[in-house]
């Protein structure tokens, strides 16, 4: 399983929005860093909303409560036990 299919398989684990873990996933790949404003929005959740998202944050018409779902049961997490998250791991 490579980094973008198991940041894929975390956010989905986390109930992160899926346009925001697709986002992530395609900065990821691009070789591209989150921006200022998605790590502010994300508040060290180690969760980074896509753009829409963010701006949304910051301006206070949603919170991160409103977005993040309730996480899935650990049962039907993957066979990989790493704690990956949707942060960058350097
Ligand atoms: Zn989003």
């Amino acid at each position: 399983m490579n980094h973008i299919t198991r940041h894929t398989l975390a956010g989905q684990r986390y109930g992160y929005p899926i346009c925001c873990v697709s986002h992530f996933v395609r900065t990821l790949a691009n070789g591209g860093r989150p921006s200022a404003t998605q790590i502010l929005a994300g508040e060290k959740t180690g969760f980074l909303p896509c753009p829409e998202h963010s701006l949304k944050l910051i301006t206070g018409r949603i919170t991160l409560a409103d977005l993040i779902a309730q996480p899935l049961a650990p049962s039907v997490q993957s066979k990989d036990h790493s704690q990956s998250s949707l942060a960058p791991s350097e």
